[in-house]
């Protein structure tokens, strides 16, 4: 494997080697006492050292995340009504997505279907985090006040994702509502806390093509081909759920919300969606979604400025869709049965995760680690996606830049300020 291969083609590579190499040895000598110890000893113990480097910094990850995402928010306050449009649009189109996905995965159910034995072989191996099961899980309203922390280290200790959450939203209002001078250190110190997350998960991703591999191989060795048919079910839902989100739910949006014909808004903004499927960046795509905005959809300087560039960060509907989906999924795979309410708390998390990642490459990967662990799901479960996840973010980044968009236009509307350009020939 080069090292100036891309780095998710050289784990597309792992996945395809490891899978490859993986059923060969499944089929030819499955069960054979050397077999189990090169999984024993070597693949299964490397995959998941390389899956704990990334467990290992999800907690800083999700803290500094989050706090900073609300801070962020601050500037709501001051833009007033346009904020609160903004806010407001970016909670019910998130909710909207992660509801649609989770709607595909309980009707299609690409997670099931694995025979009984393997089922049960998989969760043999399975770690699992300290999740509540729904046993002892608190219901109604107990279930609300489980989620203020009453101290929030005991909760991190705990790996009570959803009361860290919780904890850190409230400081992110925190610092939002504080006088900016005086807590301009401690958003520098998260800033740099963040920074240094983001590297570490860099480096451990460089273990990635061979993690990925490992993992892989463990996995089809044991189990054999079988898994493959579940993981392709996998991708097929996320992208359905994605294209029904894009051309239906964005063009109903633009249409009655924005007063735009929404072949137009498509058409005018090409150029946005190809740079998004093509960097999976949101912040890369985001200085030519600001002009095309501007300039091909009419929708004034400051309105796009505001609602594009909190967007990039907050309003993240493929995200969120992709971690509703992903979570429930991997409760399909591993025969975990997800309540009513644990559906929510996914759809809860998977908001405030799309509020959360930042808008590079892979950024909502570590995200979904919590959201797993809370709902009881075996977190390894992400090593799984790994190998297929540059796909999904390529066509998700491209809903995330688009419901931007959409919601630019939308608040532009509400305040009478949209006025769509001629375009003679039509710009890109
Ligand atoms: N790549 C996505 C974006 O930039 C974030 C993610 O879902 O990983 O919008």
């Amino acid at each position: 494997m080069s090292g100036r291969w891309p780095l998710h083609w050289r784990i597309l590579f792992g996945l395809v080697v490891g899978t490859a190499a993986g059923i060969t040895a499944n089929v030819a000598a499955g069960g054979a006492p050397w077999l189990s110890s090169i999984i024993d000893h070597a693949t299964e113990p490397f995959g998941r050292l390389f899956l704990r480097l990334i467990f290992m910094v999800v907690l800083p990850l999700v803290f500094s995340a989050l706090v900073l995402g609300v801070a962020g928010l601050g500037d709501i306050g001051r833009l007033g009504r346009i904020g609160a449009k903004t806010f407001a649009y970016t909670i019910l189109a998130s909710g909207l997505s992660v509801a649609l996905g989770l709607t595909l995965v309980n009707g299609l159910r690409p997670g099931a279907g694995l025979p009984a034995e393997t089922r049960a072989a998989l969760t043999g191996y399975a770690i699992r985090g300290p999740a509540v099961t729904s046993a002892d899980a608190p219901v109604g309203l107990q279930a609300v006040v489980a989620i203020v922390p009453e101290n929030p280290v005991r909760a991190a200790v705990n790996g009570d994702m959803l009361a860290v959450m919780f904890f850190s939203l409230m400081l992110g209002l925190g610092l939002a509502l504080a006088p900016r001078e005086t807590v301009a250190p401690l958003i520098a110190v998260l800033e740099a806390l963040y920074a240094v997350v983001m590297q570490v998960i860099d480096l451990a991703m460089r273990l990635a093509p061979y993690g990925v591999a490992c993992l892989l191989f463990t996995l089809t060795a044991r189990l054999g081909a079988g898994i493959l048919r579940q993981l392709a079910s996998y991708v097929a839902v996320v992208l359905l759920g994605l294209a029904i989100h894009q051309f239906g739910t964005y063009a109903l949006v633009v249409r009655f919300l924005g007063g735009m014909s929404p072949r137009l808004f498509f058409r005018r903004i090409r150029a946005v969606m190809i740079t998004a499927f093509s960097t999976s960046s949101s912040n890369v795509t985001l200085p030519l979604a600001l002009t095309v905005t501007e300039r091909n959809l009419g929708v004034p300087r400051e309105i796009a400025n505001f609602v594009l560039t909190l967007g990039s960060t907050a309003n993240q509907n493929g995200t969120a869709l992709f971690e509703g989906v992903t979570v429930l999924f991997l409760a399909q795979f591993y025969g975990v049965d997800l309540s009513l309410q644990s559906q929510l708390v996914v759809v809860l998390m998977s908001i405030l995760a799309g509020v959360g990642t930042a808008g590079v490459p892979g950024g909502s990967l570590p995200l979904i680690v919590p959201v797993l662990v809370t709902v009881g799901v075996p977190a390894e479960g992400i090593g799984i996606i790994f190998g297929v996840d540059r796909l999904l973010d390529m066509c998700r980044t491209v809903l995330n830049v688009s419901g931007d968009i959409a919601a630019a236009v939308v608040v532009a509307r509400s305040e009478g300020a949209l006025t769509v350009p001629l375009l003679v020939p039509e710009a890109e």
